[in-house]
Formats: C-alpha cells, sequence, structure tokens
C-alpha cells in the first residue's frame, strides 16, 4: 500500500522539523519526506491540519481476558479506544498487573487482530498470585522470590518490556521483594522497570525516593507511573525536585501523567484501606461509582462500605487531586503523557478515550499553557527513547509509518465521567504500520496492529 499525504504540516519533535509538505508512505515505512507529485493508492489531503508520529502509550491497561475467553472472539475495546484518540502503540501490564502469560496472550491478539501495536510489562502482583502469594498484605518468601524469578525470566524470554509494580495495591512488598526481582532484568538488553508508588498525598515523597533507590540499588531504568495520583496533593513541586535531582546524580528514572485531576481503581484495592480519606482531606463524597448498582452515584459511608465488602472489584473514580499540580506536572520538562486508561465491562474512566486529545485540546490549544511541539514529544519521542524504539515515534524517512493526523483547532477530548469511551473530535486520520486505521475520525480497519516483542527476531 502506498499512500501520500499532501500539505499537511509535518512535525517531528526529535529534530524540531516543523515544515508544510507531503509524506509519502509505502510497505509500512515513510519513504520519503518533502513535497512530492507521485501518485499513490491513497491520497490524502493534510492541508491546514498537522501531521505527526503516533502517539505511544507507555501507560494503559490492557483487555482483560480469562481462561474461559480463549476461545471467543476477543475484544480489544481498550485498544479501539487507542486507536481513535491517535494512539499507535499502546504499553499495557501496568501498576503490577498484567497477564499470566504474555506469550500466550499475545498469541490470542495477534489470532484475533488488533487496533494499535501493543506490548506488555508483566506486572509484579500477577507474579505474586502465580506463586500462590494472594495476600498482598505479606511479604514474599524466598521460595516465592525464586519462583517468581523464574517466571518472570520466561516473560522476558517471551518479549516482555519489563517489570511493572503496583507497591500501593501490594503493600506487604518488601524493597528487598522488588530489586530481587528488578535484577533479572539484568540478563536481557533494554527492559524497564514501571512502578505505582507505595504511597500518594503526605507520604508520595517518601514513595518517589523509595523507588529512586531502587533503581540507583539496581543501575536499572525506573518508570514511575502517573505521578499525578502520587503528589498532586500539595507536594508536586517536591516531587518534581526530587525526580530532577536524582537524573543529575545519574538515577535513571523518569515518569508520566494523566491529564486529569481524579483517579480511578477498584474499590477493594488497598488503596482505599481504613485512614485514605484523612491523607487525601477529602471524604465518601468524592468517590463516584462507574459501574454496577450504584454506577453514577457518589458515595456515602453506606455505599463505600457496602461495596467494599461484598463488589471489591467495582471500578470507582477518586476526584482527589488538585488540577492545578496535575498541570505542573505535564508541563514540566521530561514528564510523558500516558492515559492509565482502564476498561472493564465497558466503564471506567475518562482518560481511557480523552487523554491525549485533551492535552492537545485543552491545554495547548485553549489555555496555552503548553507548546503544541513539546506537548507532541511527552507523547512520541520521550516514550519511545524510554522503550528504545528507534523507529517509532518519529517522523523520518526509514522510521515505521504510524502516523496521527488531526485538526489543531478541533481537535477536543469528548469522553466524561459519564461517558467514558466517546471518541475525541479533531483526530481525523490515523495510519498504523503504513496501513489506513482511522479514516475522516472513523475507524476503518482494526487489523493493523503489531505485537512488539523485545529482543525478539
Ligand atoms: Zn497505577
Amino acid at each position: 500500500m502506498k499512500i501520500v499525504i499532501k500539505g499537511g504540516r509535518v512535525i517531528d519533535p526529535e529534530t524540531s522539523f516543523d515544515r508544510i509538505t507531503d509524506i509519502t508512505v509505502s510497505d509500512g515505512k515513510i519513504s520519503r519526506i518533502g513535497d512530492t507529485s507521485e501518485t499513490a493508492d491513497c491520497a490524502i489531503n493534510a492541508e491546514g491540519k498537522v501531521v505527526c508520529p503516533g502517539f505511544i502509550d507507555i501507560h494503559m491497561h490492557e483487555d482483560r481476558i480469562t481462561s474461559q475467553d480463549t476461545h471467543k472472539i476477543f475484544k480489544t475495546r481498550a485498544l479501539e479506544c487507542m486507536l481513535n484518540m491517535g494512539v499507535t502503540t499502546a504499553v499495557g501490564g501496568n501498576c503490577g498487573e498484567s497477564p499470566e502469560d504474555f506469550g500466550q496472550y499475545a498469541g490470542m491478539l495477534e489470532r484475533a487482530g488488533m487496533p494499535v501495536n501493543f506490548c506488555c510489562f508483566m506486572g509484579h502482583k500477577t507474579l505474586r498470585e502465580l506463586v500462590d502469594l494472594n495476600d498482598p498484605y505479606i511479604p514474599a518468601s524466598d521460595r516465592h522470590i525464586e519462583e517468581m524469578k523464574s517466571l518472570l525470566k520466561k516473560a522476558l524470554q517471551d518479549g516482555v518490556v519489563g517489570i511493572s509494580f503496583g507497591l500501593e495495591y501490594t503493600p506487604g512488598a518488601s524493597t528487598e521483594e522488588i530489586i530481587a526481582l528488578g535484577n533479572v532484568l539484568h540478563g536481557f538488553e533494554n527492559r524497564l522497570m514501571a512502578a505505582h508508588y507505595r504511597y500518594d498525598a503526605d507520604r508520595g515523597i517518601e514513595a518517589l525516593q523509595e523507588l529512586i533507590d531502587i533503581s540507583g540499588e539496581n543501575h536499572l531504568p525506573m518508570q514511575i507511573s502517573h505521578l499525578g495520583s502520587c503528589c498532586a496533593f500539595g507536594n508536586m513541586k517536591e516531587g518534581l525536585a526530587l525526580i530532577d535531582n536524582a537524573k543529575r546524580r545519574g538515577i535513571d528514572v523518569e515518569a508520566d501523567c494523566y491529564p486529569y485531576a481524579a483517579f480511578s481503581t477498584t474499590i477493594g484495592s488497598p488503596v482505599f484501606d481504613p485512614g485514605c480519606f484523612e491523607r487525601w482531606k477529602s471524604s465518601y463524597g468524592a468517590v463516584l461509582v462507574a459501574e454496577g448498582k450504584y454506577r453514577g452515584y457518589y458515595c456515602d459511608e453506606y455505599i463505600f462500605e457496602d461495596l467494599r465488602k461484598h463488589y471489591p472489584e467495582t471500578i470507582v473514580v477518586a476526584f482527589v487531586m488538585n488540577q492545578n499540580e496535575v498541570m505542573e506536572a505535564i508541563q514540566h520538562p521530561g514528564i510523558m503523557v500516558a492515559s492509565d486508561g482502564y476498561i472493564h465491562d465497558g466503564q471506567g474512566h475518562p482518560r481511557v478515550a480523552g487523554t491525549f486529545p485533551k492535552v492537545l485540546g485543552r491545554f495547548v490549544r485553549e489555555e496555552k499553557t503548553l507548546d503544541l511541539i513539546e506537548a507532541l514529544s511527552k507523547m512520541t519521542i520521550l516514550p519511545a527513547k524510554r522503550l528504545n524504539f528507534s523507529k517509532k515515534g518519529r517522523i523520518q524517512e526509514g522510521c515505521d509509518a504510524d502516523i496521527v493526523i488531526f485538526d489543531p483547532e478541533q481537535i477536543i477530548d469528548r469522553a466524561t465521567f459519564e461517558k467514558p469511551l466517546e471518541s475525541p473530535s479533531g483526530i481525523e486520520w490515523v495510519i498504523v504500520n503504513g496501513e489506513v486505521a482511522l479514516q475522516k475520525s472513523h475507524p476503518v480497519n482494526n487489523q493493523n496492529g503489531k505485537i512488539i516483542r523485545f529482543g525478539g527476531a
């Protein structure tokens, strides 16, 4: 398939290339950048539009499947939302939770076909459950750690990006357990640790320090997940300074953030253990129920306790962070934009469908609190470098043709807490691996994605 994209504002954040010109795509690659009169199978008029690398979402949560689903048609709703908001590569398996067997999961996705490229972390909480350590409040024994290490090794051989931790969800995990598992990555090239910190709010700084110490101790890169829900409680400045200081000392630590002041998880998780509302200086009424019998209600003590006790898997959204501090994180140099998107039974948090258009529409265009190229670099080249992608996140000749064409005057998120999966406006065309996947804002092909296996052939 040969595609010519005519007359758009072509932006490559890595080189600061920013010019009105044409792009030719052939055989899955960007074959030429520059004015052309060539004919093609598909000619796209991009006048007045921005043409940039497809977004790379370094932190999302993949569609869950259970062993009963393996023979059903596999629905990739989270990955469909990704495509609709311009993401061409998504990274799942975050916050300590991942498919149990990446090789099997990847095989199923490949058989079903996937809308965007996908790679995945192995989750630490999932490893714990695989070795029958189901109580998140207790530490792993030496035997558990040895068993987890060999499962992790197998996952790394199958091509996972690295290991993710969700320490707030596994409060019993010791720092030694984390360091021991991280060390397994040394046998493999280009792998990464990612972590959802152990504490938030008034203990957020202490929690960031633990992750920095682990990275320093292991000499491995650490990606700190969704910094907003750790530090947008009055300590963002301190958190950002701590990370910058660590980087100056040569510790390989980076962070990402989603552009919302509300977080989302299951109500039964340890995040909502007693003491949480005191920590957040908030109360039951800040928690919106996203699914189930109380869907659409804000909690009171009765609903909160009822769900915690009887329906702990219910997804809720907690409006407890400060928006201005979330913005401070997104604006900060080096902080990546990532969605943390998660869908359960068709419900969730609007970040799964709105993150990238929200940053480009609300922050860049409306509020002018972020420069366009700076915003794009947080969505493309920064995550690409973090993941050691040399052919993605760039508009350069020879790179993979993962491309987004959007209208900078129209782009906006439309997903809301009531309708979390609503597609954005202004994302007009998305090209995945050199094929048109979204045409005039409508998905036309959801089979163009590929599994990315690290270190694979
Ligand atoms: Zn998380």
